[in-house]
């Protein structure tokens, strides 16, 4: 759908300077999607693999995030496999919802109500961040967590509609529970991608 060389605003690896690229499909449908126009894959129109790893390689962060839309759709070995022949990291923002494809240095697993993740994702996540939208949402994110292997970090990200209100919630619940901690949107106060 679309590339772009910019700094990864949330989670583990915030701050980073990475190559998004962001694949065309998901069938997951969150009401408060920012990326509606990813929804429809025919929409966007075919890239070759080697194009998306030469373009990726022509800019010095040697890293690219992979999302979407919900990449797992695909299968993404050849793609991560190419990248990381080329000495690039490959980490993938995913909800899980299909089966993990594809060579990674890095799974963030970010869980959508509207579509449960694949069982089998869970001991792959590097990283699990759930997007917190209401009270009950907590309940929710720790039913997640009792999933994930013990190498996992978990964050929980406040959406950012309803971030004003969430976030007193929010630190609460990590200073009571410091298993957690809090990702912000942090491109989003940079006004960056
Ligand atoms: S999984 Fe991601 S791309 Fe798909 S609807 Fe939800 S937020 Fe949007």
């Amino acid at each position: 759908m679309e590339a772009f060389y910019t700094i990864q605003g949330e989670g583990a690896n915030t701050g980073t300077a990475a190559y998004f690229i962001r694949l065309g499909g998901c069938d997951v449908g969150c009401h408060w999607c920012d990326v509606k126009e990813s929804w429809d894959a025919e929409q966007h129109p075919l890239t070759l693999t080697e194009d998306i790893v030469s373009a990726a390689n022509s800019y010095p962060g040697k890293t690219v995030v992979i999302t979407g839309g919900e990449p797992l759709l695909y299968n993404l070995a050849p793609l991560t496999s190419q990248l990381q022949q080329e000495g690039i990291k490959t980490l993938v923002e995913t909800s899980g919802a299909y089966p993990v494809s594809g060579n990674w240095d890095w799974v963030c697993l970010s869980p959508k109500k509207f579509k449960a993740p694949d069982a089998s994702v869970y001991p792959f996540a590097d990283e699990l961040k759930v997007v917190i939208f209401n009270k009950s949402d907590f309940k929710w994110a720790e039913a997640h967590a009792a999933q994930v292997g013990e190498h996992c970090k978990l964050y929980l990200q406040p959406e950012w509609s309803k971030a004003a209100d969430l976030m007193p919630l929010i630190v609460e619940y990590v200073k009571q529970n410091p298993k957690w901690r809090v990702s912000l949107q942090t491109h989003k106060y940079m006004d960056i991608p």
